[in-house]
């Protein structure tokens, strides 16, 4: 895997990712798609969304609007809880996320431990049983202890909304600003993530609205609109897919976190009761989905959350290995009837389900699969890019770097290459079969450079496939095509391409691992 700073590098320069207004000196945790990066998200998306609604009769998608009528935010709980505990620091001027810092501060505590559990595994060789030692080894449980009381002190502060108490943590672990290493800290307070803007001509109070911090809420306010217009039965999912944005406090990490976003979530009703199975079936089924693109079982963990919000009875985040370590990047819970029946209290509209087997009428429940779009680029691009020694046109050893994108979502999917440029047999003969190609997949003419350098331009954007139109080509209408990752190259008609590149590179491929 690249390191972090070489990916950024690799996604700009390769055209996957900008920084946005980059000629005005870009604004900050804004991010533009380039032409490759669009097609590789663009995929991502078809991936979850037919995962999502083609592969279950019952789930339907939907399209809300990003503006919404205000009260949708009152009745979430958005205005007056969406808030993350903001902190200063006094000398240095940066701002941070209190409870972040609290979380690098045990992140640090526990590689200390991990650091003593390297040591022992190398002192006691074969025999070393890692579990047994993290549970009798004094020090390394201290460090545990440490961090795990740290973080049990910062939830409990977190979940009863003390900002005094998080204030005084901070002091109390001692945590220094990690850039310029002051202790100066302001008070701790909330700050609300939501970005507000004015409605048509009406002027303060009356006329803000919200720009949605999540999309999920656009699906609940239809719950009723889609179970009478599509007449499904419990349980029934409603997906969407579409922005978002948060005001984030502190937003360093690329398009990990950015304040204008993607969100991929499905609401799935459910009778109540019946969500706590329905939660690790949905928890099941997301991992088959990580699962299913190839990255290996270290890369993806559950954590499952210590500190609930009141209305969850159930929630767990898929985490990724990043290049900065395991984050999340989904999220599963378990919402009960929090939201349905908030909206229904403030509009006054019913949002119940009536149940035709128990004839009774009843808000249902919600399991909620919740996914950033623009991190599930970030994950698939980072284990995708990687630097390897194989052997170039003359067998002699050179380095290349090359995207492993799973080839159902790889942007290109083939390259159309003649030999030379300058011989018109070769590039009317090429320009033919991209003429027959472009109708299957997105596709590309490359006639430009040595086919070495050609070779390594596509490998750079991950495309599957190459395609060589050669002299013998001429002859027998026959092509080499060349496999990204295996370097084979096998020699086909013209006309058996399609099938042999479909067969890698469709999406129904991937769906079919998943039924
Ligand atoms: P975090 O703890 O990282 O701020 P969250 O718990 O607030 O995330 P959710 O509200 O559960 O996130 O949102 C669902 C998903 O949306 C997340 O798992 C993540 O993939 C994505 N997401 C949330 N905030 C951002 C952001 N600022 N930029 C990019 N993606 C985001």
């Amino acid at each position: 895997m690249a390191d972090f700073k070489t990916l950024v590098a690799h996604c700009k320069e390769y055209g996957f990712v900008y920084q946005s207004s980059e000629i005005y000196d870009g604004l900050s945790a804004a991010y533009d798609y380039g032409p490759y990066g669009v097609e590789l998200k663009n995929n991502i998306k078809r991936y979850w969304w037919e995962a999502m609604t083609r592969l279950h009769a019952n789930i339907v998608g939907i399209d809300a609007s990003i503006f919404m009528a205000p009260q949708t935010w009152k009745a979430s709980g958005h205005v007056d809880a969406f808030n993350d505990p903001l902190v200063d620091n006094k000398q240095s001027k940066k701002r941070y996320r209190a409870d972040q810092l609290i979380e690098g501060y045990a992140e640090k505590v526990l590689a200390k431990a991990d650091k003593e559990v390297t040591k022992a595994k190398k002192r006691f060789g074969e025999s070393f049983d890692e579990a047994q030692y993290r549970s009798t080894n004094a020090r390394v449980m201290g460090y545990q202890e440490k961090a795990d009381a740290a973080l049990k002190r910062m939830n409990d502060a977190l979940g009863a909304g003390d900002m005094q108490a998080l204030y005084d943590l901070i002091v109390e672990l001692e945590i220094a600003d990690p850039e310029s290493g002051s202790r100066e800290w302001t008070d701790v307070r909330q700050f609300n993530l939501m970005f507000s803007t004015q409605l048509g001509a009406v002027a303060g109070e009356a006329g803000k609205i919200y720009l949605r911090p999540e999309t999920a809420q656009g699906i609940f306010v239809n719950f009723l609109n889609v179970q009478k217009s599509t007449r499904q039965k419990l349980p029934f999912g409603i997906a969407q897919i579409g922005k978002a944005f948060r005001n984030e406090i502190v937003a360093r990490q690329f398009i990990f976190r950015m304040r204008e976003f993607e969100q991929m979530e499905m609401q799935f009703f459910v009778k109540p009761g019946t969500e706590l199975d329905w939660y690790a079936r949905w928890k099941a089924t997301r991992m088959q989905w990580h699962r299913t693109l190839g990255h290996p079982e270290s890369k993806l963990r559950f954590h499952d959350h210590e500190n609930l919000a009141h209305y969850a009875n159930a929630a767990v985040d898929i985490e990724f290995d990043f290049p900065f370590g395991f984050r999340e990047l989904e999220g599963i819970h378990s919402r009960t009837d929090f939201d349905l029946a908030a909206h229904q209290e403030l509009s006054g509209k019913k949002l119940q389900y009536f149940d035709a087997e128990t004839q009774e009428s009843y808000v249902p429940y919600v399991v909620e699969t919740s996914i950033g779009c623009d991190r599930m680029f970030l994950a698939v691009m980072s284990h995708a890019l990687q630097e390897e020694t194989v052997p170039d046109a003359d067998g002699k050893d050179s380095t290349r770097t090359v995207l492993k994108i799973p080839a159902p979502l790889a942007p290109v999917k083939v390259a159309v290459l003649p030999l030379l440029k300058n011989r018109e047999e070769l590039t009317s003969k090429a320009a033919a079969v991209f003429d027959a190609l472009k109708l299957h997949f997105p596709c590309q003419y490359d006639e430009k450079d040595a086919i070495g350098r050609r070779y390594r331009r596509q490998d750079a954007i991950g495309t599957p496939y190459c395609v060589t139109v050669d002299f013998d080509t001429l002859e027998d209408d026959t092509v080499t095509v060349r496999d990204r990752d295996t370097l084979e190259q096998v020699r086909l008609p013209i006309a058996e391409v399609a099938a042999h590149v479909r067969e890698q590179v469709s999406l129904e491929q991937l769906l079919a691992q998943l039924v």
